[in-house]
């Protein structure tokens, strides 16, 4: 089968890095610029945004979610009558990136949006050549990957209980709806997706009980869209590794007697900085022993979304374990999952399991075909510490043998290992605006990421 016209630019992925990376292409690349974003369903939403329940909201307010680098009012005119600090529900906000990234395409012909997965990509002379699930064959001369959230790893399941009708291995698309309201859930995961699914059950009228298994049992923080961030500067950190960062974190909480929540915020824009610090034994220290404490401090959970799982809680239908799933047992009345706890193993039962454990960030066991096609042709590797793709500070992906790829750019969560925070709405615009002065001037080193 022949390839179409050789574009400019392929995007793989359209959810709010595409936008994003959209919106800049709109007012900055030339009239003569060709470039398709390929995603099977409509531009904007991707992953995050597109269910579409009430229930779902955002966990940052919309004075920080404006997807158009360069207009942080953009969202709040949009909305025209929510506050700042406002918490919208997510199937809004991805309404509002449909209509974000319909408008960039309407303002320059040549951006358009296929409606394919993209299943390969191998190198031609041209640049990159992309293989649809289809069969069909797209050539560009530059590609993006803005693959976005890929479904939780559950490779500690045996291949039955995966395929077990009461289990839901992703999470963000998993039809709750269906779950008898009367029966026990287990939810594997006790942060931010396991305070979604609860508040899911809870729309449905669900009247059983939740047990949420989770590594260390600690719980997101509550969100308060009016603490405001400290400045970094006042609080005397020590950042020259994991624990003296936490040790001067504390010090610094009792001396402000200030909140949490604060702290976080101030860490927040100085956290690539103070990533880009730590060699890989640190990194792996941090990721070891505080990234779950870090990460109920910093991804918070809306108040709504808490209170349906206080009312659970409060009416004693919600247990808390602390524990590592090891496998799990396919039963005709449901899913029996092994669980080691810290005073031995033991089991629970249930006729659901949802599988709440986050992203899978680690590209080597993820099984969607352009990942393990690209793995395997060497056009991408993962980070050292597996936490995304391998790419250099300009955005770049380095290749199996360690060389930067001028022409193949990664945005958004896939570059963790790069800063360890990338997928808020600020950072994906700032990969966007880098990527687009790359892709039109070509240089990106005048945009790199704030570090
Ligand atoms: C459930 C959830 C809720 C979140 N809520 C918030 C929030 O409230 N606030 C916040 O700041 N951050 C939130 N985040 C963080 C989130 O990572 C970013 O806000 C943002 O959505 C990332 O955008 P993205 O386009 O990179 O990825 P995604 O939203 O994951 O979109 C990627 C898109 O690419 C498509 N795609 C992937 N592979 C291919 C392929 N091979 N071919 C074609 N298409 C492909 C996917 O189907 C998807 O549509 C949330 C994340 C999740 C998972």
């Amino acid at each position: 089968m022949t390839a179409t016209r050789t574009h400019d630019l392929a995007v793989i992925g359209g959810g709010l890095s595409a936008t994003a990376l959209a919106c800049e292409l709109g007012r900055h690349a030339g009239p003569a610029f060709r470039a398709v974003f390929f995603n099977r369903a409509d531009l904007g939403p991707g992953t995050a945004y597109a269910p579409q329940s009430a229930s779902l909201l955002m966990n940052g307010p919309v004075r920080a979610m404006s997807a158009v680098p360069g207009d942080d009012r953009h969202l709040a005119h949009y909305l025209v009558n929510e506050t700042d600090d406002a918490l919208i529900c997510r199937a809004r906000f991805g309404a509002y990136l449909r209509a974000t990234s319909a408008n960039a395409l309407a303002q320059h012909a040549g951006l358009s949006h296929e409606r394919a997965e993209i299943v390969d990509i191998e190198r031609i002379d041209a640049g990159y050549r992309l293989t649809d699930e289809r069969g069909k064959r797209h050539d560009a001369r530059n590609v993006v990957f803005a693959l976005g959230n890929l479904p939780p790893d559950d490779r500690f399941l045996p291949e039955s209980v995966r395929r077990h009708p009461g289990y839901a291995g992703d999470p963000w698309t998993a039809d709750i709806a269906r779950f008898d309201p009367t029966a026990d859930v287990v939810i594997i995961g006790s942060r931010l997706t396991a305070m979604d699914t609860i508040a899911l059950l809870d729309e449905r009228a669900f009247r059983g009980r939740v047990h949420i298994i989770s590594r260390h049992g600690l719980l997101p923080l509550i969100e308060d869209t009016t603490v405001r961030g400290v400045d970094a500067g006042t609080l005397d950190l020590d950042t020259r590794t994991p624990y003296t960062l936490l040790r001067s974190m504390r010090a610094a909480e009792k001396r402000f007697s200030g909140d949490w929540r604060a702290l976080a915020e101030a860490l927040r824009p100085i956290t690539p900085a103070i990533w880009r610090g730590w060699d890989n034994r640190e990194r792996k220290r941090f990721l070891r022993h505080l990234q779950s404490m870090w990460a109920v401090h910093r991804y918070r959970v809306p108040p709504a979304t808490y209170a349906a799982f206080e009312r659970m809680n409060n009416e004693g239908r919600i247990t808390i374990y602390r524990g590592r799933v090891v496998s799990g047992i396919a039963r005709p009345n449901g899913i029996t999952l092994e669980i080691q706890g810290r005073n031995g193993a033991f089991t629970l039962h249930a006729a659901y399991v949802v599988n709440c454990t986050g992203p899978n960030a680690n590209l080597r066991t993820v099984a969607h075909p352009l990942v393990q096609n690209a793995i395997a042709r060497g056009i991408m590797r993962p980070d050292p510490l597996a936490l995304g793709i391998d790419a250099n500070d300009d955005y770049r992906v380095i290749d199996a043998g360690g060389n930067s790829q001028p022409n193949l750019f990664a945005m958004g969560p896939l570059l963790r290992g790069l800063w360890y925070e990338t997928t808020a709405v600020n950072e994906i615009r700032q990969h966007a605006t880098a990527i687009a002065a790359a892709l039109v001037h070509g240089d990106a080193s005048m945009l790199h990421h704030a570090s």
